[in-house]
């Protein structure tokens, strides 16, 4: 039995919901698991939400919210965090896991594309390619868990919020969810576990409660930004994703 935790940043209903008929992977997972949306009670910030979703802490007490404090690169040791792979003596792996830049990896040998920060489409491409290889390469050794997350559509709803090439993208990862959850087989298992989950979802950039980066980049003006509806859906799992930290309690419920 292995229990993924599947990550998809930034991935919203407001994509996925209307282009089902595209998206063949995310229209099976709507129908044979079970879907839902995490209203985000906390900032949207990515760092902040993953911390919390892997240590099942709140802002107030892991106090994470940025990838960089006064001018340094926040890494993992700079966190007075416990995350799950840290409490269980189990057989737990993470990979590209986007909590500090570049992601964090866990007894998993990974080197994330673009220091984490993927900007062109070569490197979505790349990212995407790797992270699938990857997990299901560490699939097929059949760890406890294991905790693997895409990037890319974050990246690319910054820069491309609105047009028509983000439902292209969308599409992409949509291969790979088909690739990883189905043509593996990993779903027919009854033993197995999945929760696939994104941080936030989207929306414009003016529409955003909180801005998560400055309008002006150097790759180009922004047209979208986090929004606080996230997508989860889940398969053998029995606890009800409300929040970000219900991902921990429900890795815990069945190793801790
Ligand atoms: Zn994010």
């Amino acid at each position: 039995m292995t229990f993924l935790i599947l990550g998809v940043d930034a991935a919203t209903w407001k994509m996925i919901k209307p282009n089902l008929d595209e998206l063949p992977s995310w229209k099976r997972l709507v129908e044979e698991c079970k879907p839902g949306t995490v209203e985000l009670k906390e900032d949207p910030l990515s760092p902040l939400i993953w911390c919390g979703m892997f240590s099942g802490m709140y802002y107030n007490e892991h106090g994470h919210k940025e990838f960089v404090d006064d001018g340094d690169i926040v890494g993992r040791d700079d966190l007075d965090v416990e995350f799950f792979w840290d409490e269980l003596d189990m057989d737990v792996r993470a990979l590209n896991v986007p909590f500090v830049v570049p992601p964090y990896s866990y007894n998993v040998d990974f080197e994330p594309v673009g220091y984490g920060l993927p900007t062109t489409e070569e490197e979505w491409n790349e990212e995407l390619e790797k992270v699938t290889e990857k997990t299901k390469e560490v699939l097929r050794e059949g760890p406890d868990v294991l905790v693997s997350v895409f990037t890319t559509l974050d990246r690319v709803q910054h820069f491309h919020w609105g047009e028509d090439m983000v439902l292209d993208w969308y599409k992409e990862v949509d291969e790979r969810l088909g690739e990883l959850l189905f043509d593996t087989g990993f779903l027919e298992d009854e033993d197995n576990r999945l929760i696939l989950i994104s941080d936030h979802g989207f929306c414009s950039f003016g529409e955003a409660k909180v801005q998560t980066l400055p309008e002006e980049t150097e790759h180009g003006k922004l047209k979208g930004d986090h929004h606080e509806e996230a997508v989860v859906i889940t398969k053998n799992v029995e606890r009800s994703i409300v929040e970000p930290q219900d991902v921990y309690r429900s890795v815990m419920d069945v190793f801790g």
